[in-house]
């Protein structure tokens, strides 16, 4: 009977894999709802709900209130600054995410946005598609091999990140004051004490840390200045971490060489962006965490998150706030 089964609220852009897994169980109540879903709608379902599964709709202190009756959250993904983890804590609810499933996709994100500014990418396209195979020697690629990357946040993907560059010869720095030296420098980097001491040397500087208080505004004027002049600057974490106005800005002038930006301090971008206007800028509607593989992996993985908990077996490493079931 329906009115025995435990609720569970899905995003209708979770991958097929995942409710596979949850329309097999019969206990489960499985209530698709759209990702874009206006509060108030979202809060009447969340009234007899016990668990759900989140991609982008934001998830605050109003959800957790409207949500007498939840026992888990889980975010497709494992970016969770649009979700109050306080308020979830306060109430003892787990919040999940999808662990290792899209690092990969990621760090191969990265790859491409500092191989294609390196190559030129956009304008070798053009020059060919416009007729102008003349002008293919002004701006001229170069090599990534011999050059030196800055990976800032060692964690899932920036290690991943990090292990793509060494192979393709690049010198790798790392920057995470969470991380050991010693960790770092065990797998062949070079730890990277002071960040502001490290971006003068680096050709490409990419981003993997989380957005947070500490992390917003991390990459402004002052910081865009201290890199190397012609250097890029990637960013696949957060929109936010990186001061877009001052970037179009130390673009414009000529210091910076190229950026590869997946994420916005807005999204969408609005079209007036001056960052869209520019071919040293290369862009994705944040979909760098978004493959197929991706997709089918953090769908098993929020769906094995939501029953774990609601089985009363939470699977800890992927638990937030870990404290609370501790
Ligand atoms: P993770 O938690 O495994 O690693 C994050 C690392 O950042 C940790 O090692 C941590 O110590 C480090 N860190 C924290 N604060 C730092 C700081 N101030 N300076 C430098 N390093 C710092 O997370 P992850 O799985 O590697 O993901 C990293 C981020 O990537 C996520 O928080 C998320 O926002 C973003 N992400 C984006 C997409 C996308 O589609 N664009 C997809 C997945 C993840």
């Amino acid at each position: 009977m329906a009115d025995e089964k435990r609720k569970v609220l899905a995003p209708s852009n979770m991958g097929g894999a995942g409710w596979d897994i949850l329309h097999s169980r019969e206990d489960i109540l499985l209530i698709p709802y759209p990702p874009t879903i206006a509060a108030e709608e979202l809060h009447n379902l969340l009234l007899d709900a016990a668990g759900i599964v989140v991609s982008f709709t934001p998830f605050g202190r109003a959800e957790v209130d409207a949500a007498p009756l939840l026992q888990v959250v889980a975010r497709i993904g494992v970016g969770y600054d649009a979700v109050d983890v306080a308020a979830l804590t306060a109430r003892r609810i787990p919040l999940m995410t999808t662990g290792l499933a899209n690092s990969t996709s990621v760090a191969e994100k990265a790859l491409y946005f500092m191989l294609a500014l390196a190559k030129r990418a956009t304008l070798m396209d053009r020059l060919v598609r416009e007729g102008r195979w003349h002008d293919r020697y002004r701006a001229m690629p170069m090599e990534v091999a011999g050059k030196t990357v800055l990976v800032v946040g060692f964690g899932r993907i920036g290690t991943r990140t990090a292990r793509r560059c060494a192979a393709l010869e690049m010198r790798v720095l790392v920057y995470d004051p969470y991380v050991a030296p010693e960790a770092i420098r065990s797998v062949g980097y070079e730890p990277a004490m002071d960040l502001d001491a490290a971006l003068p040397v680096a050709e490409f500087v990419t981003i993997h840390c989380p957005k947070n208080s500490e992390t917003i505004g991390m990459f402004g004027a002052a910081r865009l200045a201290g890199m190397k002049h012609g250097a890029a600057l990637i960013n696949t974490a957060r929109g936010g971490i990186v001061e877009e106005a001052a970037l179009h800005e130390a673009l414009a002038s000529g210091h910076l060489g190229g950026a590869g930006l997946d994420v916005f301090e807005a999204e969408p971008p609005s079209l007036e962006n001056a960052l869209l206007r520019r071919d040293d800028v290369l862009t994705a509607p944040h979909m760098a965490g978004v493959t197929a593989e991706a997709v089918a992996a953090m769908a098993q993985a929020a769906a094995r998150n939501v029953l774990s908990v609601l089985d009363g077996a939470p699977l800890a490493e992927n638990v937030v706030n870990r404290a609370i079931i501790d």
